[in-house]
């Protein structure tokens, strides 16, 4: 008996956490593959496609299928192990191959372009229009109207394309982990705090270097040795290690695939019908076109580079003034930014920690939505969870009608990835009428509880967990037909407007009553820090906006540039970054190289998304400042237009309902402090 092919018995049919063993995913997720596949035929041999028997019956076509990966995927990122890491290898080469499979399915493309052809005759709601153009588009996407000789070619193009930015990818990494810089002397690590210290010798014992100290290229490592090390050659040593990674013309060098994968993606766009790939991109986009990122990107630009102008000037100063620096250099920027930072705000975690304790935070989270939407949750522990550490709550709407399944997962384990993020075990969909109600989870990294202390959160974590919680809001509040289209299922440059919206309750003090009290004393946080937070959030906004805004630039550059004109990509990215230069220039250093969001994540032609969705959260935020953080008509109109709408339709449209208009950057400029 495998209980994942069960109907799942515990409440509300969740996953049975309780049951499973590892040993039952492979077997269920084949099983899995074989329903998925008979409700593709079942589709195919009806006889005149109509919508719903082919659009409609494609959006429930393998259910038990997603239902089953997600576990598993969620398990791999939040509880994973060897076997589990093994097994992955095995089964996501399963679901690429049925995923395409379905994809490159001439028959079934055959039935979804009948339908596509009478579409103006069929007289859909606005729901069905969006989903009819969505299952057509991803098919004519991924080729299904080319002819067998293009489709030949588009499939070579994308496993050469994966090959490449696999490679990219492990460059960076390999040059990453091939560097180190050896601290022998203790009195050359001045001013950094103890515990990066205490990181340093624990790396170097692990290095065989026991007695020093040895900083690397990664994240964790580098940073806080840019921000806080007072010994300026040795910034220096690390910045140009970390700016020339996979530049330096040996075997680990990126540049020629850099290029490769540039003329790849224009072949593709090509044959799909695009004049570049930015195009092939932004067409699903809200900001929809290239010259609308473009003038997006200036328009911003032009606003903030005044500032970012004085943001490096008041660094200068200050650090001319400290310690007679004459030139500010690149590796000098963070370290003189900190300090500055420290001399004007005088507010640090240690500070706020007290105010945070996590129990406090999530009833926080929880009376905001309360307030806002009339959710309440209430924990649940027959529902079986995949970890001790993880609580599971039952959601209800203030009549007491069930609208979700949450669970939250927060402190770090060995089994658990990096950083946060929201998910779904099970989506929101309308069955034969009946609403299935969605499974929502969100899983974080927070300071965890000691023996003398519970968990108090840094301000960054907490505004984390409400960023974490609006993307759960949007999972958990769907109200769709289809699952395709319901929840977070929306154009990339638009997911991240409802979690980063909630963040903005954070900084609110009619918010900060409610949940920020000291551990021990129990009083409110004080009006005076709350101005602190704020005014610290804005500290050389000018400066950090020029900064995403030259990536944005120089990513919609690479992606809309024929690339027959991209002939070094050391001068193609100087001459990009010229208008956006702030600091004095480091021959020989680059980011191109080891720009991964772009050349091996999935954010090709889509950095500016991050700038994009600030300008709408600070937007729509502007309304509830206007009419009230709590007002109930602007939250329900939130609600209905964007939380419980899904992708039902393009999101200009929706964004538009909710505000009344276009989405305007003065309300970012605003609160950034840049007019
Ligand atoms: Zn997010």
């Amino acid at each position: 008996m495998n209980p994942l092919l069960e109907k799942f018995k515990s409440p509300f049919e969740t996953a049975p956490f309780d049951s499973i063993k590892t040993e039952h995913f492979l077997p269920a997720i084949k099983e899995a593959i074989q329903l998925a596949k008979s409700d593709i035929e079942q589709i195919k041999s009806q006889p005149l496609p109509d919508f719903q028997n082919t659009i409609e019956a494609l959006d429930h076509a393998g259910d038990k299928l997603n239902f089953i990966s997600s576990i598993f995927f969620n398990l791999n990122a939040a509880e994973t192990k060897e076997e589990i890491q093994v097994l992955a290898r095995e089964i996501s080469p399963l679901l690429t191959a049925h995923g395409n499979d379905i994809l490159l399915d001439a028959t079934l493309f055959d039935r979804i372009n009948q339908v596509y052809s009478q579409k103006e005759q069929l007289h859909l709601s606005e729901e069905q229009a969006t989903l009819l153009d969505k299952t057509y588009k991803s098919f004519v996407r991924n080729g299904a109207k080319l002819n067998e000789e293009e489709k030949l070619k588009l499939r070579g193009i994308d496993s050469e394309l994966s090959q490449l930015s696999l490679k990219f990818g492990e460059n960076v990494l390999e040059e990453t982990n091939k560097y180190q810089l050896v601290v022998e002397n203790e009195n050359q690590l001045e001013g950094l705090p103890d515990s990066i210290k205490e990181a340093a010798a624990q790396t170097a014992e692990e290095k065989n270097l026991s007695g020093k100290w040895v900083f690397t290229l990664a994240f964790p490592s580098y940073l806080p040795f840019m921000t806080y090390a007072a010994n300026r050659d040795l910034r220096k040593e690390l910045f140009i290690a970390y700016n020339t990674k996979a530049s330096k013309g040996d075997s680990l060098d990126n540049k020629q695939y850099i290029l490769d994968m540039l003329k790849l993606k224009s072949e593709r766009a090509k044959l799909l019908g695009y004049q570049t790939h930015a195009d092939f991109v932004l067409e699903e986009r809200m900001a929809k076109s290239g010259p609308a990122v473009l003038s997006f990107l200036n328009n911003l630009l032009e606003k903030a580079k005044p500032k970012a102008i004085e943001d490096v000037a008041e660094v200068e100063a200050f650090a001319k003034a400290l310690d007679g620096i004459d030139r500010l250099e690149k590796w000098d920027f963070a370290y003189y930014s900190e300090k500055l930072k420290k001399q004007k705000y005088e507010v640090d975690d240690e500070l706020l920690r007290p105010y945070f304790k996590l129990e406090n935070a999530i009833e926080g989270v929880f009376t905001t939505a309360e307030k806002l939407y009339g959710l309440k949750f209430k924990e649940n522990k027959d529902i079986p969870v995949y970890h001790p550490e993880v609580t599971a709550y039952e959601v209800n709407d203030l009549l007491g009608n069930h609208v979700a399944v949450f669970y939250a997962d927060f402190f770090p384990r060995a089994g658990k990835r990096n950083g946060a993020w929201m998910t779904s075990y099970r989506g929101q969909k309308l069955i034969d009428g009946k609403d299935q109600r969605p499974h929502i989870s969100i899983v974080c990294n927070f300071t965890k509880p000691t023996k003398t202390k519970p968990s108090l959160l840094t301000f960054n974590e907490v505004t984390t967990l409400f960023h974490e919680f609006g993307h759960a809001l949007h999972g958990m509040l769907a109200n769709g037909t289809y699952e395709s289209l319901s929840g977070t299922s929306v154009y990339w440059d638009f997911v991240e407007l409802p979690s980063q919206i909630f963040e903005n309750w954070c900084y609110e003090k009619a918010c900060l009553d409610l949940f920020a009290k000291h551990y021990e004393t129990g009083e409110n946080i004080p009006s005076d820090l709350i101005e602190k937070i704020k005014n610290a959030a804005n500290f050389q906004q000018g400066y950090q906006t020029v900064r995403q805004i030259s990536l944005g630039l120089l990513d919609m550059a690479f992606h809309s540039t024929d690339p027959n004109l991209i002939k070094d990509v050391t001068a193609f990215e100087k001459n990009q970054m010229k208008a956006t230069s702030l600091l004095p220039e480091v021959e020989g250093t680059m980011m191109s190289t080891s720009f991964s969001h772009i050349f091996q994540g999935g954010y090709a032609a889509g950095y500016y998304s991050y700038k994009w969705a600030e300008v709408l959260d600070a937007d729509a935020f502007e309304l509830f400042l206007e009419k009230g953080i709590f007002d109930q008509e602007t939250a329900q109109s939130f609600k209905e237009n964007i939380l419980s709408a899904g992708g039902k339709a393009h999101p200009s449209i929706l964004y538009k309902r909710f505000r009344g208009r276009e989405p305007k950057p003065d309300a970012l400029l605003k609160r950034a402090g840049l007019v």
